[in-house]
């Protein structure tokens, strides 16, 4: 805007000679829209996908994801096992011959999947990206598993489990959800304590951080791309910046027993969570964040906004460290999107391409791609639901709404004349595949 107020009167008058009419865009889309939608979705199908945020694995691989489902979970309507598109889905992968998911026809693909699990064998998951055409998919698992394949497949590990060193029953008895997650977050823990030869937790808070950074380089050398963090399920994303000394005292009382109160976990968190970014920047190791709606009674929308973490995001501190916003904040993605202004910032669409049906992500879409394309990546987060409604299905439903959604949200700014034809399949491309694989290409981590 700026600059535009500053061009002499005379520039103006040429930019305006140099558009002709037909480059005015319109508030209503003329009718080749669905002719424009049909011969963009058919550019968009051969664009391969860069999938930013995934849980690939079968039903009872407990590493598919750091948490778990809490106790008592309602299921958006789309997301419900009934869903007929699921039945689409597993025609369309697996040639399904039935059309429901009665309990004797859902065996016939349970028996499937199983057989797949007993094989052991990477080609089975390249083969779904394969129908799919979907290139490379970041596995945000607590542990890899050996039927992944990590040519395909590559790893975000989690970061949580390092804000819980200490005594957590005040944590885990706090509510029925963080009855589930928390002793999640030990168990994690405890299994980086046996990764890194840690017996005890370290005497003081030097050791811990170097425990914490040197868990971190050493996941990345085991080939993770980036850490996740689902600390929206946990607590508030806002994290303040107390003084070293704080955390330090509150290390040495409470690191070999008694349960901190909340104020003092909540201010050791926030230190270490400060460890972690300055790492991650030296690491090169981009952060992904949950900045979305979560499952469960208890997940607070409030705490969990994505506004919570612009203090961090726009810290000067931390330029070097790349940031994503996981699930690109819904149902805040506006606020999400004006963040990617910020150099260092990205976002994925993981979950909305799962949740909204293809007519109200159109319109999400439409809102990203014309405020910073060049920020905005795919993302799936496929997840197995149950022995039939695998991970493989929640693929299939995310790739298909997010073609179809994008196809339809660029057909429309071509017919009301906002984009050229060209640009909109640049812009598919960006978002489908090229801006994720620049961000990837650039880490360190092993490939
Ligand atoms: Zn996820």
């Amino acid at each position: 805007m700026k600059s535009l107020f500053h061009v002499s009167g005379v520039a103006l008058l040429a930019l305006a000679m140099a558009g002709s009419a037909g480059a005015q865009s319109s508030p209503y889309p003329t009718a080749d829209v669905h002719k424009l939608y049909q011969d963009l979705l058919g550019k968009i199908n051969a664009i391969p996908l860069y999938d930013n945020h995934s849980h690939p694995g079968f039903a009872d691989d407990t590493d598919v994801d750091a948490m778990a489902a809490p106790p008592d979970e309602s299921s958006v309507l789309r997301l419900s096992d009934d869903n007929p598109e699921f039945v689409t889905a597993a025609k369309a992968l697996f040639g399904y011959p039935y059309d429901d998911f009665k309990p004797e026809h859902a065996k016939w693909l349970a028996d499937r999947k199983n057989a797949a699990k007993k094989s052991g064998s990477s080609a089975y998951f390249d083969q779904i990206l394969d129908k799919l055409n979907v290139e490379t998919c970041l596995a945000n698992r607590a542990f890899m598993a050996p039927y992944l394949d990590t040519k395909r497949f590559q790893w975000v590990f989690f970061g949580d489990s390092f804000f819980y060193p200490f005594d957590n029953r005040d944590q885990t008895s706090s509510t029925p959800d963080m009855g589930v997650y928390i002793p999640l977050q030990e168990k994690m823990l405890a299994r980086y304590k046996k990764q890194m030869g840690v017996e005890a937790l370290p005497a003081d808070l030097t050791g811990y951080e170097a425990f914490v950074r040197n868990t971190l380089a050493d996941n990345q050398k085991r080939g993770g791309v980036a850490i996740k963090y689902e600390a929206a399920y946990f607590r508030s994303l806002y994290f303040s910046d107390p003084p070293r000394e704080r955390a330090e005292a509150i290390y040495a009382k409470y690191h070999s027993g008694g349960v901190p109160s909340a104020d003092d976990y909540r201010i050791f968190q926030d230190y270490i969570f400060r460890v972690m970014v300055d790492q991650a920047g030296k690491l090169k190791l981009p952060m992904h964040f949950h900045t979305a709606v979560g499952i469960g009674d208890y997940f607070s929308l409030r705490q969990g906004h994505v506004l919570n973490l612009e203090n961090v995001l726009r810290d000067p501190r931390y330029h070097n460290t790349t940031f994503v916003l996981v699930h690109g904040g819904w149902p805040y993605e506006k606020e999400a999107a004006l963040l990617t202004a910020v150099k260092n910032v990205y976002l994925d669409t993981s979950f909305q391409s799962e949740l909204l049906y293809p007519s109200q992500f159109k319109d999400v879409l439409k809102q990203l791609l014309t405020l910073f394309p060049d920020k905005m990546m795919y993302g799936s987060d496929a997840f197995p639901f149950s022995d039939a409604l695998g991970a493989e299905e929640s693929f299939w439903l995310a790739a298909h709404t997010t073609r179809t959604a994008l196809a339809g949200a660029l057909a429309e700014l071509v017919s009301e004349r906002a984009i050229t034809q060209e640009k909109a399949v640049e812009l598919a491309r960006l978002y489908l595949h090229d801006n994720a694989k620049k961000l990837y290409g650039n880490t360190g981590g092993a490939k």
